[in-house]
């Protein structure tokens, strides 16, 4: 959203975060914002964005927005790192040396915050741009420099988001045997084409959406799966409905129709309004926080960026995603609130009682 009017100073006066560093690059008319949200668990991790915005603010507020909801990532999963976030809101898309420039910068940037924070790839990045970084600053995830490390975070993603599934078929059913229980996956990309697999191989059948069709039929032919239409997607049958392509798939125009009784997936805010988890809540639909359910990618890297090389140990900690959301769930059922109220007060929690033993 560009529409807001703030100005820098109304933005910073209601900056709750711990620092904010605010660079204007005179060399592309860019600006660099680095939202460093709370330390209170750990070092600051948290992606690099790389957009034209309408307004610089606007890419300050986005920054802010970003590295808020790092911090949450973070503690709903009891991961010891703290939420920052970046953003280079350029003038215009760059390319080439006015584009590593930038990045250099950027790089420089961070050395000066002594790894306080730890940047990675997010929308409008590149592991081209995070290598430029990298070749000024040690603090980049992702860019492992390791000939046998993983460099693809969506397998990590979408083992996160298998485990989420599992969680909310133990909490529905009493059982998170796939056998007999229906997945409709949208969006087969880096995501959802893993997450199509793991459910085939584990006994579920897989319904698949994508618009790009000629993706999802070479996927449903592999794994023996279905494909769903477009037009369909919102009210076809399944038990679980995994949204991996895009945000913004739950609201008031969609969820009467939804035809699932569980929402798992990895796509990045998939709630229209908050007002939405009330509303899948009170269809009886059990919801996994978008941003609990799709750390998986996240928390492997981090975890190499932290020295971690054993896949197993990495798959083993993305897999501690389900006994999160197994606490959530039953936190939500207890209290009779959707999961969504229920993973901001685990939130609050390890905050504060970490904030009480520091
Ligand atoms: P991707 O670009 O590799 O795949 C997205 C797929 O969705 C593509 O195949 C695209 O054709 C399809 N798609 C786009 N719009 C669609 C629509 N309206 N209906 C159906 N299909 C549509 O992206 P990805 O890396 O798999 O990420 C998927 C989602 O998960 C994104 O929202 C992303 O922000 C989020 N996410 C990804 C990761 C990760 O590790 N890659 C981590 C956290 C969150």
């Amino acid at each position: 959203m560009d529409d807001g009017g703030e100005g820098f100073l109304e933005l910073i006066e209601a900056w709750d975060g711990v620092g904010l560093v605010v660079r204007y690059d005179e060399q592309t008319g860019s600006w660099i914002f680095i939202a460093l949200h709370d330390d209170t668990l750990g070092p600051m991790v948290g992606g690099c964005r790389m957009r034209v915005y309408a307004r610089p603010e606007d890419g300050l507020r986005d920054a802010m927005r970003l590295g808020r909801g790092m911090t949450h990532k973070w503690a709903a999963i009891n991961f010891p790192f703290g939420g920052a976030k970046a953003v280079l809101a350029i003038p215009k898309p760059l390319v080439g040396s006015q584009r590593r420039g930038l990045l250099h910068r950027f790089g420089a940037l961070l050395n000066s915050l002594a790894g306080a924070y730890g940047t990675g790839e997010d929308l409008g990045t590149t592991p081209d741009d995070l290598r430029a970084v990298a070749s000024v600053s040690k603090h980049v995830i992702g860019i492992h420099g390791i000939e046998d490390a993983p460099s693809d975070p969506g397998p990590f993603t979408a083992l996160g988001v298998f485990a989420g599934i599992r969680s909310a078929l133990r909490h529905r059913h009493g059982s998170d045997d796939l056998t007999d229980r229906s997945v409709l996956v949208q969006g087969v990309g880096h995501v959802g084409g893993p997450l199509a697999r793991m459910i085939s191989k584990a006994g579920g059948s897989v319904l698949l959406c994508d618009v790009d069709a000629d993706l999802a039929f070479a996927i449903s032919v592999e794994i023996g799966g279905n494909v769903v239409t477009q037009e369909n997607v919102y009210r076809t049958r399944c038990d679980v409905y995994a949204p991996c392509a895009v945000g913004a798939t739950l609201s008031p125009a969609t969820i009467p129709n939804l035809r699932c009784d569980i929402i798992a997936g990895s796509a990045n805010n998939q709630l229209e309004s908050v007002a939405d988890a009330h509303a899948l809540a009170e269809r009886g639909i059990l919801y996994a926080p978008d941003y609990v359910v799709n750390a998986g990618g996240a928390m492997a890297f981090t975890l190499i960026y932290q020295g971690e090389r054993r896949v197993a140990e990495l798959e083993r900690r993305v897999r501690g995603i389900g006994d999160a959301l197994d606490e959530i769930f039953a936190e939500a059922g207890a209290a009779g609130e959707s999961p969504l109220e229920a993973a901001q007060r685990r939130v609050q929690r390890a905050l504060q009682s970490a904030e009480n033993r520091g």
